[in-house]
């Protein structure tokens, strides 16, 4: 296993980038800690791939370095890095078994073969494929030849680094959450470092205790699922985790309040405005209220989705959204919101800032 660090690195596909929008990912220093289990997420075409390519020597960085353990392999093909990659789509030899397919990787490294049986027999089990062992994967589903690939993608024990790439994109939804179980326990088993690129946030959140979130080739914020939840560092993360997600207000910022549609909203903290001022509040902090105080709303719809419901509400022309507890009483009355204390982020230029020193 290896801590991997990404130092000044930049990819551009063009063969003569000229300015940052030419860069496919953007610069980034990065160290992705000794076994850790990370995700990569973000929208398609946001340079997941790109990234997780480099990382395991499929392309080389137009910019930058890749260390492994502190040893620069930039430039370094795949099979000298000893990491194990499954793609989104299967990658099986046709013509082998399932078994001679899972217990390929260990051959090729001279494993012993009762040490190789054992480890075909543990891997089979975990991907639910130990009846199919002596089936030739021609003629297998798509579905299951995609568990033949993550399996062997998971049989080598001695790897420096696992690297998923949606790797559950073609398997049916309840076996999903099932092989993702799996993952994450092979990582609490083995503790290899572990990045696993997707673009739901359900499967990030419940894989990874680091997820990393990359938006239009740059990554705007690693954290863990709690603190993407409760400061979002850019106005992207607070949309696009959390359902529904954060609520943006245009604001004036002046001081320790901020004015939203007339209404003045206190803050926790002193803030500076720079650039285009905004304040986001997630749904789940949204209260309805029948008083004078906080912002004119009006409520458009309310949807019963379970545990909860979400209310959908117009304010100054713009959907805004609220939950409510499943037992909550709405009154009809409601015509203002107002937000829970300290869970108000403040963003300048869609990057969240931080209140003045000692004011919060
Ligand atoms: P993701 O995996 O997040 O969907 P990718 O890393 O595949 O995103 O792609 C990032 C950007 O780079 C996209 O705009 C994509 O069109 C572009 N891109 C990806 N691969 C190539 C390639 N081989 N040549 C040119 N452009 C590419
Ligand atoms: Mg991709």
């Amino acid at each position: 296993m290896a801590s991997i660090t990404l130092d000044n690195l930049a990819h551009s596909y063009l063969p003569d980038p000229r300015s940052e929008s030419d860069f496919a990912l953007k610069e980034l220093n990065h160290e992705w800690v000794d076994g850790e289990a990370y995700a990569l997420l973000g929208a398609s075409g946001c340079g997941k791939s790109t990234l997780l390519n480099i990382i395991s020597g499929l392309l080389i960085p137009s910019q930058g370095r890749v260390l492994f353990d502190g040893k620069d392999v930039t430039t370094a093909p795949t099979a000298d890095r000893n990491i194990a990659q499954v793609f989104q789509f299967p990658v099986v030899y046709d013509t082998m078994t399932v078994y001679e397919n899972l217990a390929f990787p260990l051959k090729n490294r001279r494993m012993e073969p009762a040490e190789i049986q054992r480890r075909v027999q543990k891997i089979a089990a975990m991907i639910g494929m130990e009846a199919q062992l002596s089936h030739k994967a021609r003629g297998l589903t798509a579905d299951a030849k995609q568990k033949i690939s993550l399996g062997r993608g998971m049989v080598r024990e001695d790897v420096n680094a696992l690297l998923f790439d949606e790797p559950l994109t073609v398997i049916d939804p309840h076996m999903k959450w099932e092989l993702r179980t799996q993952l994450k326990k092979l990582h609490q088993d083995f503790g290899h470092t572990m990045i696993y690129v997707t673009h739901d946030q359900t499967e990030a959140l419940t894989f990874a205790d680091k997820v990393v979130v990359m938006h239009d080739g740059r990554v705007v914020q690693i954290g863990t699922p709690q603190e993407l939840f409760e400061r979002p560092a850019h106005t992207f993360v607070g949309y696009f985790i959390g359902s529904p997600g954060m609520n943006l207000f245009d604001a004036e910022i002046e001081g320790n309040t901020a004015r939203v549609c007339d209404a003045i909203v206190p803050l926790d903290g002193f803030y500076t405005a720079a650039g285009k001022m905004q304040i986001g509040v997630r749904p789940e902090f949204v209260r309805l209220s029948t008083g004078d105080e906080g912002i004119p709303a009006r409520i458009r719809r309310i949807e019963d989705v379970g545990r909860h419901k979400i209310l959908r509400l117009d304010v100054a022309g713009r959907e805004i959204n609220a939950l409510a507890a499943e037992g909550e009483n709405i009154s009809a009355d409601s015509n203002r919101i107002t937000f829970a204390p300290g869970r108000i982020n403040v963003y300048a230029d869609d990057w969240r800032i931080s209140p003045q020193e000692g004011t919060a």
